[in-house]
């Protein structure tokens, strides 16, 4: 294809001249990570994969290396700096952050001033450290593009519109198992029940316990604040039970637009490593007129889901403690899953915590870093000595 690129074209790397994005994947052994294989797999004339990280599972990331011709040198196991080291790779357009919580900062920033494009699952990221990982996306010109179902629908909904004509971002959200519990059941709730998702059956284990707290929808509108940069009173939280609708953008004029899918990851991690092309992955589809229950749509109860609260809270305050929510929210999820502590107690240990937290305002990443620490250390001096 001589003349694709102008007379540069030949001084790009081949792959590059041959439409090929290549991709690393930070947390590849996870859910999303899994999935992100998949997608490439679906797409071998349009991705490859060039580094890869796991935190355990050693064998399977064996596996995807040799599946996917990884170089054993371009394999990472969770430690930060090799996080790093692998988040800039030269041979590396895109970056798939995928880790679990607030350990892939570092490596996100990392990736962002080396110019690279970020696909980013761990909303934890953009939670902890907005500030700093959209002030180097500007700087760079790189991309953060959104591997979360609201996140990748409202970003989807928003091309082609004026930042002015939007009015406010709704993100969708299925309500958990614990919909239709009353406060009292709730307080009851065993860690089997709050492991078993209505909607969204291959997530990994933190993120089911938090879509059931509701503070994955908490931490999802700190994320939606940072990625298409509103105030968080113009991000709006809806539950609508099917999971059809990923989220809605409401326009000036009342105008509202919605996307609709499968619940299937593999559709926004298409999106964010294709865009602003698209493919067909060969994976079923949405079929509106085999749609049988009717979508329905009502706020969210805030006094038996206080997360949310929490999250405009964090957001309004800023500083630290937007990293102090998600860290003792992680810190809380982590004693629920070992069966120290009852359902309603993970937001209401988070809440605490962020009761006795000094807020640094416009924190450097030591700080964040260092609140980080400091409130997974109060969580478990609370938890003990409430
Ligand atoms: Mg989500």
């Amino acid at each position: 294809m001589p003349g694709a690129h102008g007379s540069l074209g030949r001084w790009l790397p081949l792959s590059t001249r041959l439409g090929i994005k290549r991709i690393v994947i930070l947390g590849a052994t996870g859910s999303i990570g899994t999935q992100t294989l998949d997608v490439v797999r679906r797409l071998p004339e349009r991705l490859r994969v060039v580094g890869l990280s796991a935190f355990r599972s050693e064998t399977l990331l064996r596996e995807q290396a040799a599946e996917f011709g990884v170089l054993s040198s371009s394999l990472a196991w969770g430690d930060e700096a090799d996080l790093v080291s692998l988040a800039t790779m030269p041979e590396a357009d895109i970056v798939v952050v995928s880790v679990a919580g607030a350990v892939g900062i570092r490596a996100t920033l990392a990736a962002l001033e080396a110019g690279k494009d970020v696909a980013l699952a761990t909303k934890e990221v953009l939670v902890a450290a907005g500030e700093l990982i959209t002030a180097a996306a500007k700087c760079s010109g790189a991309k953060i593009l959104p591997i979360d179902s609201e996140h990748s629908a409202i970003f989807q909904c928003l091309l082609g519109q004026k930042p002015e004509h939007v009015a406010k971002l709704w993100l969708t959200a299925s309500g958990g198992p614990f919909r239709a519990w009353s406060a009292e059941r709730m307080a009851q709730a065993t860690l089997a029940d709050a492991l078993h998702h209505p909607t969204w059956p291959t997530m990994g284990r933190k993120i089911t316990v938090d879509s059931a707290t509701l503070m994955n929808k908490a931490l999802e509108m700190i994320e939606a604040r940072w990625l298409f940069d509103v105030p968080i009173e113009r991000v709006g939280v809806v539950v609508h039970p099917q999971s059809v609708v990923h989220s809605l953008v409401e326009l000036i004029d009342g105008s509202v637009l919605a996307q609709l899918g499968l619940p299937d990851m593999r559709g926004p991690i298409e999106c964010a490593l294709l865009y602003p092309d698209r493919a067909d992955l060969g994976i079923p589809k949405f079929d509106i007129l085999a749609q049988k229950t009717p979508l329905a749509f009502e706020a969210p109860d805030e006094a038996r889901f206080p997360a949310l609260a929490l999250a405009r809270r964090a957001a309004e305050v800023g500083g630290t403690l937007p990293a102090v929510m998600n860290a003792a929210n992680e810190a809380a999820v982590g004693f629920f899953l070992d069966e120290k502590i009852a359902f309603p107690a993970i937001v209401d240990l988070t809440a605490r915590v962020m009761d006795a937290h000094t807020v640094q305002p416009s924190p450097t990443l030591e700080q964040i870093m260092l609140a980080d620490g400091w409130a997974r250390g109060a969580a478990l001096r609370l938890r003990i000595s409430p």
